[in-house]
């Protein structure tokens, strides 16, 4: 049933969708043609190119179908939690209650790409004094007014301390207009000091013991409110039940990830391995579908390398990617202009590491939250960006800052500096908005230099 690697577009894929299921593809309850999406306003579809693999659709289908998810969660009488910014540690505890699913109601700042600015979200955020000074996660306030796009969570929980400027404000201003949130803390992370305990953290910072010590109380907040909320008792049996299952998703996570950065042919596209990282962080409001999910695109991805076929030539610049892209057009346009995305690093690092299963539970999700890339200083990202371009054997890094985003005023220069200082790599920074249409010829004009530049330097 399965054809060779190829990448389609939406017209294309709804005779491949005929053909398989002609041929007899069964698919999930969610399932159907991509582009009946567009119906849903889903209108950047149009313009993307896709893998042509069953495991893909199906990836594709799971994404665009998650509010659906979220409501009939609601009608079958499940509680719905919001949270926000820890990035993959609160949802953890949450599903392992089975009458809880969490969601990232962040994730609304991929709304005016997917919907090309067709929903007014951003015009919604301006009016309440959060203009384009903020990065597009500011598109979560209008979707909290319109109440179009998820429905409103029974908790709302949001990380605070270390947190960015703009998440900060929004989040402010999202309960100054009267959403209750319960705020914990995280701190910026430090080195130990002289005379305290440092700890080695999953994924390899560290930090004083003391800080790990006042992350587990705060999560002990948000673990009571979890359990007043499903009106159940999160115990320790029942969180060593939900570690392990998160485990298992950031287990097929690393599979598939060392597959499609290190196989000699690109197994799977930037695009979709994007949408599969992202599922580390919320399970897509479906934690079981989500293991089914990312299973088939390990065994598409695995069958691929074993027979030798991919997509791109065996010679496509192996490119580290570092920050999410706001238009998701950008990823196929990397593979346009002759790049391979080797490596990625898009904000939830610590999302994607094992959580420790040989210590106390609530200790264990301390250290993961602590471990978040952007809790500590963009030396620290760096150096972990530098470890893992050693791993996946990147021949360049390109830095995607995040218009508006108060962060990227100043790490792409640290993060290329360390680069440079360690493996000389060339380094490119570029801008992408939420729709690149305008700044198209100029994005291509500089990663096809860049691509160029890494085969230069092959020959040398
Ligand atoms: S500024 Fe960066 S970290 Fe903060 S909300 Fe926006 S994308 Fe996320």
């Amino acid at each position: 049933m399965n054809a060779e690697p190829r990448k389609i577009n939406l017209e294309q894929w709804d005779r491949e969708y005929a053909r398989l299921r002609a041929a007899g593809m069964t698919e999930p309850v969610y399932g159907g043609p991509l582009s009946r999406h567009v119906a849903d306003g889903d209108t950047r579809l149009l313009k993307l190119r896709y893998d042509n693999s069953p495991a893909a659709l199906r990836l594709w289908n799971f994404l665009l179908t998650e509010e659906d998810r979220l409501r009939a969660a609601r009608d079958d009488g499940k509680k719905l939690v919001g949270a926000m910014k820890d990035l993959g540690t609160v949802p953890v505890m949450a599903y392992s209650l089975d009458n809880l699913v969490a969601f990232y109601p962040d994730g609304a700042w991929w709304i005016p790409c997917v919907m090309e600015l067709n929903t007014g979200l951003l015009q919604i955020a301006d009016s309440l004094g959060i203009d384009e000074s903020f990065c597009p996660v500011r598109a979560m306030l209008g979707a909290f007014i319109t109440e179009a796009h998820f429905p409103l969570p029974d908790l709302l929980t949001c990380s605070v301390g270390a947190t960015c400027d703009d998440f900060s404000a929004i989040a402010q201003r999202l309960n100054g207009l009267g959403h209750p949130i319960l705020w914990w803390e995280i701190p910026h992370r430090r080195p130990a000091e002289n005379g305290e305990q440092a700890v080695t953290l999953p994924g390899g910072f560290s930090a004083p013991q003391s800080q790990i010590d006042f992350v587990r109380s705060e999560l002990s907040r948000v673990k009571a409110a979890l359990e007043e909320l499903a009106s159940r008792s999160l115990d320790d049996d029942t969180l060593a039940a939900g570690i392990a299952k998160a485990n298992l998703v950031r287990e097929l996570l690393a599979q598939l990830r060392h597959l499609a950065f290190t196989a000699p042919l690109c197994p799977m596209p930037a695009l979709e391995m994007l949408i599969a990282e992202m599922l580390a962080i919320h399970f897509c409001s479906d934690q079981d579908e989500t293991i089914l999910v990312l299973t088939d695109l390990l065994a598409e991805v695995t069958r691929r390398v074993a027979a030798g076929t991919g997509h791109l030539p065996a010679d496509a610049a192996r490119i580290f990617w570092v920050n999410p892209v706001a238009d998701l057009q950008a990823m196929n346009l990397l593979e346009d202009c002759g790049g391979r995305m080797c490596g990625t690093e898009y904000l939830f690092a610590h999302a994607l590491d094992p959580i420790p299963t040989t210590i106390p539970t609530m200790e264990a999700l301390a250290q993961m939250a602590l471990a978040d890339p952007m809790v500590g200083s963009a030396f620290d990202r760096a150096a972990r960006i530098v470890a893992d371009i050693r791993r996946f054997g990147a021949e360049a890094v390109i830095v995607s800052r995040i218009p508006g985003a108060s962060h990227c005023a100043l790490e792409g220069e640290i993060i290329g500096q360390v680069v440079r200082e360690t493996y000389g790599l060339p380094v490119l920074e570029i801008e992408v908005p939420s729709i690149t249409d305008a700044t198209q010829a100029t994005l291509r004009t500089r990663l096809e230099a860049l691509v160029e530049t890494v085969k230069d330097r092959r020959e040398r």
